[in-house]
């Protein structure tokens, strides 16, 4: 996805393998394969209790892992100079280990405080997963090392408790305030499935997403647009979800059902309130209903309920900006089923549901309509529903 690496670049694994040997001139135990993640659809429904439907990108982050006596922990990344080292009394204070291996250090922190003897270990990262593109390049590298250092000390780290504990290290160790998603999609997903998760009690369905019978395929492009006061933005829209459903009387906005809406409506004191709760209201009806169109293998159909849920985001929500809207509105233009930014909004990526055979045509589309606005171009990748994390052979 990210420009810059040459096509014949060596693979992803080859490479941790290749940090892990030449950082400690040894072999590595094994090697742990996390991806990044894409949301089909279901957007600012997580913090209201709702529903959502990731699946996994063929982007992976490879972590090469082996022992190390004692409580000491040593990380290289492919994105740093120097690798990064401590020891328990640093893993056991939130926020001691700084900058990208204080997601490393979060990971065996959450481990030690849920009561797990985490190993000592050398690991050494490799990743194909963008950072910061709203991709969850943070999520895979906590599930990557998360399993394997379960792997390597031998814990008995049930699957359905492992995304709490990744969640974990990126909120409470690195200050990070995020939802279950991106833990729940990296460690759980399966290949051509969409992972649909009920955000209220982390239960998980793995829902047939068999684009490629379907001769489709998801193009997920990379806007580009600059954060714009994505923070801020995102901490007032979740304090007006949570001012509406005390209004409402209701624990969250999930417990509003999409019958009900105008009644609630009426209820609600400004138009600009009621307009964040008609998105997640929907929003919430638009992910069960791609799951059943899913069950029932109508794939192509699904197309109009991303278009929906954009323009839920762009009009109600109002959390887009005009690169997103210019990347939608170009795909749709030049042949996509569906088209919707994915993420929390004021940037990131937009995926489009495309003919697998119109994927190029509508990744130029979109590269030209930018051009003519001056916007900075786009970067593009074809995806296909990946595996979660796995120990590779
Ligand atoms: P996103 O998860 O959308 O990619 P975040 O800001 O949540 O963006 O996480 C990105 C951060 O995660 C990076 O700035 C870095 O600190 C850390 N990170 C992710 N992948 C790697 C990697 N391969 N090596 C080192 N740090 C990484
Ligand atoms: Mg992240």
């Amino acid at each position: 996805m990210t420009p810059g690496r040459p096509a014949a670049a060596p693979d992803v694994a080859d490479r941790a393998t290749a940090g892990f040997s030449q950082g400690y001139d040894a072999q590595p135990a094994g090697r742990w394969a996390a991806p990044g993640r894409v949301n089909l659809i279901g957007e600012h429904t997580d913090y209201n209790d709702g529903f959502v439907l990731p699946f996994a990108l063929p982007l992976r982050t490879v972590v090469a892992a082996g022992p190390q006596p004692g409580e000491r922990w040593t990380v290289r990344s492919e994105i740093a100079d120097r690798p990064v080292d401590f020891g328990a009394a640093e893993a056991d204070s939130p926020g001691r280990v700084t900058g990208w291996g204080g997601y490393v250090a979060g990971v065996v922190w959450a481990l030690r405080e849920a009561g797990y003897a985490v190993p000592g270990a050398r690991l050494a990262i490799a990743s194909d997963v963008p950072l910061g593109s709203g991709l969850s390049s943070s999520a895979a590298l906590e599930a990557a090392v998360l399993t394997a250092l379960a792997d390597l000390g031998g814990l008995d780290l049930p699957a359905a408790h492992r995304p709490r504990l990744a969640q974990r290290a990126e909120n409470g160790y690195v200050g990070a305030p995020t939802g279950i998603m991106d833990q729940s999609a990296v460690l759980r997903c399966r290949a051509g499935h969409a992972l649909f998760l009920d955000c209220r009690d982390e239960s998980v369905e793995h829902i047939p997403f068999d684009l490629d019978a379907a001769g489709l395929a998801i193009l997920v492009i990379d806007s580009r647009a600059p954060h714009r006061h994505a923070d801020g933005e995102y901490a007032s829209r979740r304090a007006a979800c949570e001012r509406a459903a005390d209004l409402l009387g209701v624990p969250a906005l999930r417990d509003v059902p999409v019958a009900d809406l105008d009644a609630a409506l009426d209820r609600l004191p400004d138009d600009e309130t009621r307009r964040r709760v008609r998105h997640v209201v929907t929003e919430n009806q638009r992910v069960r209903d791609t799951v059943e169109l899913l069950r029932a293998g109508r794939v192509p159909e699904i197309g109009p309920l991303l278009t929906a849920s954009h323009a839920s985001m762009r009009d109600d929500f109002e959390i887009t900006v005009p690169e997103i809207d210019t990347a939608v509105e170009a795909a749709l233009a030049a042949g996509a089923l569906g088209a919707r930014m994915t993420g929390g909004g004021f940037g990131g990526c937009i995926l489009a549901l495309v003919g697998a055979d119109r994927s190029d045509a509508v990744a130029t589309a979109v590269r030209a309509a930018y051009a003519e606005r001056g916007f900075t171009a786009p970067t593009t990748l074809t995806a296909l529903p990946a595996p979660g994390t796995t120990r590779l052979p």
